[in-house]
């Protein structure tokens, strides 16, 4: 069995979920996890945001915008009038009927979280009407029924699989199910979801638990290329990555891929391919678990980053005081990315600081404190064992009329991560591919 997960692009358009289908493998049983269709998902946050300000007619002019759209893409999709009035009947009852329900209630965040799950609970539920008018016998699974992140936000994997599999038995006849990507319960069985972008991690999810033979995530371009298009001229496709320079890349900002995308078909050994469903002959990317030796692969830049310094004479031939630092992190919940340390100082990166001034409070009690904004990790990935000479000093040349913050080498042999200033990015982005890749 494979999964085949189609973006908010590929399925973000009559047209292009007419496309879709005809990808959705006719040999293979597959299960195929959807996105919302391109723009909706902003469209609901911004409508829950209108709702949270009290902005009742905001909300309402937008949800009445979607809807046109929404009857619009149901016209062109469909050619018999029962299938049109039946997505039509549920688009309106179960989804905007709903929508403008929240305008009689107090608005809490959780209201925000369903709002914002509807946009997968519309794009399969057309999709698998389509499939079904075309006369492809599609079973629609409900995601709530298996998809559960828990108290600490991560997935639930053996509840996925307990819930899951019977539902596969139980349809064993059928070859091609659909479901939602990004949506989910969460530990109190309210609805829940996996972040933004969070359908590759479904999608990757599903795979493990159903020890699928391949993932395919299919988006818009063709396959993870070796620096960030939306920054970098003439970037390429990179045919074959390593798991673990994936998983490098999709954690430092590649925005093909969900950050953690790549670890559950990592641990599972099952391999992911990234394919361009605009162009579904192209190679795109795949990736194992073999390795290429003696090659850099691609770039990737993380924004929003802040670096916290803290400088103590104290470190000095001290033992324990890298982990009273770490601890104060620990206690506020934050995840520090990039380390680099010296006798008398520690650098940290980190990407979530809404506990930032509780974590500068504590630190200071240790030393003299020094925080900087508007960062961001420019990550290189590839081959970089140390017998490997070379390609430290071609990056760091690249870089060199770039103020450098941090520089963090030896933590995977696969990564090399500098800290620069956000607004150094592009030019930073450019300047590798050039030295690297040209
Ligand atoms: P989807 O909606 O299919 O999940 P995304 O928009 O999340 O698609 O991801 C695809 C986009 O990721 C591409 O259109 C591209 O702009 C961006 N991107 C960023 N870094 C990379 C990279 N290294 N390789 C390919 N695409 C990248
Ligand atoms: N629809 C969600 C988002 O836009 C999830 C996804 O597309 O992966 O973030
Ligand atoms: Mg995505």
């Amino acid at each position: 069995m494979k999964i085949q997960k189609f973006g908010g692009t590929s399925v973000g358009s009559a047209q292009r979920i007419k496309e879709v289908v005809k990808l959705i493998s006719k040999n293979d049983s597959s299960i195929v996890v959807l996105s919302a269709m391109a723009g909706t998902t902003n469209a609901l946050i911004e409508i829950a945001d209108y709702f949270a300000r009290g902005n009742r007619e905001s909300a309402a002019a937008m949800i009445g915008k979607l809807y046109t759209k929404y009857m619009a893409h149901i016209d062109e999709l469909y050619s018999t009038e029962k299938m049109k009035e039946q997505t039509r009947a549920f688009i309106t009852d179960k989804i905007f009927n709903v929508l403008l329900s929240y305008k009689k209630s107090d608005f809490t965040p959780q209201m925000a979280k369903e709002i914002v799950s509807l946009g997968e609970i519309m794009s399969t539920n057309m999709v698998a009407n389509y499939c079904n008018e075309q006369g492809l016998h599609a079973v629609l699974l409900n995601a709530f029924d298996f998809m559960r992140i828990d108290q600490n936000q991560e997935p639930d994997i053996n509840h996925l699989r307990q819930n899951l599999l019977p539902l596969l038995e139980k349809n064993a006849n059928t070859k091609l199910f659909i479901t939602q990507g990004f949506i989910c319960l969460n530990h109190e069985n309210k609805v829940d979801n996996l972040q933004r972008g969070g359908s590759d991690y479904t999608a990757s999810l599903i795979g493990a638990a159903i020890k699928a033979d391949v993932i395919e995530i299919w988006t818009d371009i063709d396959g993870m290329h070796n620096n960030d298009p939306r920054y970098v001229e003439g970037t390429q496709p990179v045919h074959h990555l390593h798991f673990e320079e994936a998983a490098e890349l999709a954690y430092f900002g590649a925005k093909i891929l969900h950050p953690t995308c790549v670890l559950p078909a990592k641990a599972a050994g099952i391999p992911v391919k990234v394919l361009n469903t605009m162009e579904p002959e192209a190679e795109g990317t795949l990736i194992d678990n073999i390795f290429d030796p003696g090659q850099i692969k691609a770039i990737a830049a993380k924004d929003n980053i802040t670096t916290v310094k803290i400088v103590s004479t104290r470190m000095l031939l001290q033992t324990g005081f890298l982990r009273k630092v770490f601890e104060i992190f620990e206690t506020y919940h934050t995840p520090i990315d990039v380390v680099t340390t010296s006798e008398v100082g520690i650098s940290m990166s980190i990407d979530k600081i809404d506990q930032l001034a509780n974590i500068v409070n504590e630190l200071k009690q240790y030393g003299t404190v020094v925080v900087d904004q508007d960062m961001c990790i420019i990550c290189v990935v590839g081959d970089l064992r140390s017998k490997n000479i070379g390609f430290e000093s071609a990056i760091t040349n690249a870089l060199r009329d770039i103020p450098i913050r941090m520089i963090s080498f030896g933590g995977s042999e696969h990564n090399i991560s500098f800290l620069i200033s956000l607004k150094d990015k592009k030019a930073a982005l450019k300047a590798l591919s050039q030295e690297l890749f040209n």
